[in-house]
């Protein structure tokens, strides 16, 4: 509840305002179909006040009525949804070998999600830019196309993001100091609307939060695979940034230690878990050959060729399986002693290969835990290999779900 201990002025007012329909819009989100006196007395808002509401957030088509019911005592009531007919999010991720874009709508559902073939890691920052903006200016015509407006897009990047939407380094992609956020802005000639750029990590974990078998799970961590590995921290039900918004860069912690123990990693350090277990080392180590004609731009078949080899019962693919599965429990115990998370959901190729990683991984974490067996949930998540972008598109849908009336 919102406490007011000083005299009341117009701009708290619009705050109380803004709260309160935030609290309707998540009444209804958690709870559609509901009645108008379903949310008032469930959230503790008065009628008057919910009426008020509800009336002008269908009049920003962000609810909708949709008939009577007459299972309840007393009068028959006006039922009231989400409306997903307006307002769309758009996400962007920036993967292995894939540009994405995903939008949704505040009702969640994904209502696209194209991938385009791009190798991030040798096209530079000026090359990306311009790829994303077409990917973009493609899914914009589309949406608008269908009388819908877009309300934000939201890049996720492996590496790290500053808070003015910066990378000042992602090494997985060989960029330093990219204003990513501010290019993207002027090649998309300033859009009417917010452009963010943020960890893949992150949104990923903001897309577990809200979508999937762990939505609502208070603690929990979204690993990433990928090009880099990534964790998205949600502890208490909040993402954890740290100072600077750098926080989850477990991709760099130092599973084998010393040059000649650990490969290379971009970083220019050794034996770090992305050297180990990001999907070009899982390629380079699992299968010799796929690297002979030069870098590996398409990661998929590859992978596939390893589920193949691992399914056929390959000896050396499964016992390498093994061993990577191993160094991942190594660095899932860390954030297990760090966080005590309920579920830790892997991402990208981790969760392709899943099967024969993760047996390796919670036996490590089991082996490693320093006291009562830990209660984590190592499991493959469930959003597939678009939930950066999904998780980007949630969060462009995020000031209008913290209360504030859309624009246009
Ligand atoms: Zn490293």
């Amino acid at each position: 509840m919102i406490s007011i201990d000083r005299p009341v002025q117009t701009a708290d007012l619009g705050d109380v305002r803004v709260a309160n329909r935030a609290v309707v819009l998540r009444h209804v989100r958690r709870h559609a179909p509901c009645s108008r006196a379903d949310v008032a007395a469930h959230t503790g808002l008065n009628k008057a006040t919910v009426s008020s509401l509800v009336s002008e957030l269908i009049e920003h088509r962000l609810l909708r009525e949709t008939g009577l019911t007459e299972n309840r005592v007393g009068r028959p009531a006006t039922m009231l949804v989400l409306d997903g007919s307006r307002y769309v999010g758009l996400g962007l991720q920036i993967g292995a070998d894939e540009l994405v874009v995903v939008a949704a709508d505040l009702t969640g559902g994904p209502l696209l999600t194209w991938r385009r073939a791009f190798a991030a890691a040798t096209a530079g920052p000026q090359e990306t830019v311009r790829a994303l903006a077409a990917l973009t200016r493609r899914a914009v015509t589309r949406i608008t196309g269908a009388d819908r407006t877009v309300l934000g897009l939201t890049v996720g990047v492996p590496g790290l993001v500053d808070a003015a939407g910066a990378v000042p380094s992602a090494p997985a992609l060989g960029w330093r100091d990219v204003p990513l956020a501010a290019e993207l802005r002027r090649a998309l000639h300033d859009p009417g609307y917010p452009v963010g750029v943020d960890t893949d990590a992150n949104l990923a974990a903001c897309a577990e939060l809200r979508h999937g078998p762990y939505a609502g799970t208070a603690d929990l961590v979204h690993l990433t695979g990928g090009l880099a590995i990534g964790a998205g921290l949600v502890s208490g039900g909040r993402l954890l940034r740290g100072g600077r918004g750098f926080a989850g860069e477990i991709g760099h912690l130092p599973v084998l230690a010393g040059p000649p123990d650990g490969p290379a990693c971009r970083c220019g350090r050794h034996g770090c878990l992305t050297a180990l277990a990001g999907v070009d080392a899982v390629v380079r180590r699992l299968l010799p050959d796929a690297a002979l004609d030069g870098p590996i731009t398409d990661y998929l078949p590859e992978i596939e060729r390893i589920q193949a080899l691992a399914r056929a019962g390959d000896e050396p693919v499964r016992a390498g399986l093994t061993e990577i599965g191993r160094q991942l429990g190594q660095a899932v115990s860390v954030l297990v002693d760090l966080l005590d998370p309920e579920v830790v959901a892997v991402g990208g190729h981790l969760a392709a290969l899943a099967p024969w990683l993760l047996p390796a991984a919670r036996a490590e974490v089991a082996a490693r835990a320093p006291g009562p067996p830990a209660a984590v949930r190592i499991e493959a998540s469930a959003l597939g290999s678009a939930a950066s972008a999904l998780g980007g598109a949630t969060a462009a849908l995020a000031t209008v779900e913290a209360g504030q009336l859309p624009v246009g």
